[in-house]
């Protein structure tokens, strides 16, 4: 049964490719005689049965003069799974196949609305979309962007349009693959041979091919060349990871089909200032001890246009600013796409302590403790121990060298047995 997709019908009726109606009919009242399952014996009844199918389904094809036609140039593909006798339940769906292989590109050009339920109201119609990441940086999308660039595509022959071979010239129908563009051949998996299909190789797929002399000069019967196309996207401002950039019947173009669409998907590059979350930005900024105690009056980051963005600080004299203060300015997150809202901009401050490079003299020490807040009251103890630490620790050490967490851990592991002790 599996051998279906290379069935010949001249061959099942024993007569030649050019064999009249009458003799199609002969051949047909004979073959069907000698395989009916009814005058065979029991043991051969199962393989009649095929045989019987097949030579009925050669007949009702080769007989329909339209069928006929479409046999000689298309092969099987034009009649399997179209809901014609006598192929039989089980085998390969070429349709599908074919559908699969080329995205329905394998020899089946229009023409064929007289066959109900055809094969051809499932193939696609558009060569497939051409799917591509685009990286953008937060500033493009915060701006927006038009990017131009070149790309090469393959369009349909000018000189042949899409045919493949010289105006007057007929394609051939390939005899190794019989029209279909695929072959079945006995592949190995694990320890069986499985019968799988293959791309036909002397006519790549496409069923049918022109002779040397009568391929298109310009495309060499490939039925496409290769096109530089100037393209242009536009990716407008406040546009957000995720977001698809279509453009229209870019892609690849096939004969007999609508090309397909080149589609960008938008990919944020991280950017080393500010982070976003939809409409809204957030950013670091560095304030000096001093600036957060007495304020200041400066630009404090350069925004994703460019801009410079100053702030004034404090509003009111004799506030200061904490570490980790978070500072909202409304409106200047991302644009929000159509209409001119934007998101808000969350300024977080760090503050920088003087560091070794500071060298006050005990002087300025003592004016600074002076001026600023005294501590609280002493915390009420009754004894006191001095002690000795390094002004350098690291907090990663925290918990890091625990013995007795260690030892236990290995104990547990060595032993095999927490299972018992479910509490732990
Ligand atoms: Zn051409
Ligand atoms: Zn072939």
């Amino acid at each position: 049964m599996s051998s279906k997709v290379d069935i010949d019908l001249y061959e099942v009726l024993e007569i030649s490719s050019s064999a009249s109606k009458e003799e199609i009919r002969k051949a047909y009242r004979k073959a069907a005689l000698a395989n009916h399952p009814d005058k065979v014996p029991e043991a051969e009844r199962e393989a009649a049965e095929v045989r019987f199918k097949a030579v009925q389904e050669a007949y009702d094809i080769l007989y329909d003069e339209d069928k006929r036609h479409l046999y000689d140039t298309h092969g099987m593909s034009a009649f399997n799974g179209s809901g014609e006798p006598g192929m039989g339940p089980g085998g390969p769906d070429l349709d599908d196949i074919l559908a699969q292989m080329f995205g329905g590109m394998g020899g089946m050009p229009g023409g064929m609305g007289g066959m109900p339920g055809g094969p051809q109201a499932r193939k696609p119609r558009r060569s497939p979309n051409e799917e591509q990441k685009y990286e953008v940086s937060l500033e493009d999308l915060y701006k927006g962007k038009t990017v131009k660039f070149s790309s090469t595509k393959n369009v349909i022959c000018s000189l042949c349009r899409g045919k493949g071979g010289k105006e007057r010239a007929t394609a051939k129908k390939c005899a190794t693959c019989d029209g279909h563009g695929v072959k079945q051949i006995l592949r190995p998996m694990g320890q069986f041979l499985s019968p799988t299909m293959v791309t036909c190789s002397t006519c790549k797929g496409q069923g049918e091919f022109f002779s040397d002399k009568d391929k298109c000069k310009k495309c060499k019967g490939h039925k496409t060349t290769e096109a530089k196309k100037l393209l242009e996207i536009y990716i407008p401002r406040g546009a957000r990871e995720g977001d698809k950039i279509i453009l229209e019947g870019e892609a690849d173009e096939v004969p007999g089909q609508e090309p397909g669409d080149i589609i960008f998907h938008l990919v944020e590059e991280e950017h080393p200032v500010f982070k976003r979350a939809g409409p809204d930005l957030t950013a670091e900024i560095d304030v000096t001890l001093a600036e957060a105690l007495t304020g200041f009056s400066r630009v404090v980051i350069k925004h994703l246009d460019g801009r410079g963005i100053e702030l004034k600080h404090p509003k009111v004299p004799g506030q200061v600013l904490s570490p980790n203060q978070v500072l909202k300015v409304p409106g200047e997150g991302m644009p929000i796409k159509r209409g001119d809202a934007r998101g808000d901009l969350y300024l977080i401050v760090n503050i920088k302590f003087p560091d070794e490079t500071w060298k006050p003299t005990p002087a300025v020490l003592e004016q600074l403790r002076e001026m600023l807040p005294k501590p609280d009251a002493p915390i009420p103890v009754t004894t006191v121990d001095e002690v000795e630490y390094d002004p350098k620790g690291n907090i990663e050490d925290f918990g890091a060298h625990d013995p007795e967490g260690g030892s236990a851990w290995e104990d547990d592991d060595e032993e095999g047995e927490t299972a018992q002790c479910t509490t732990q």
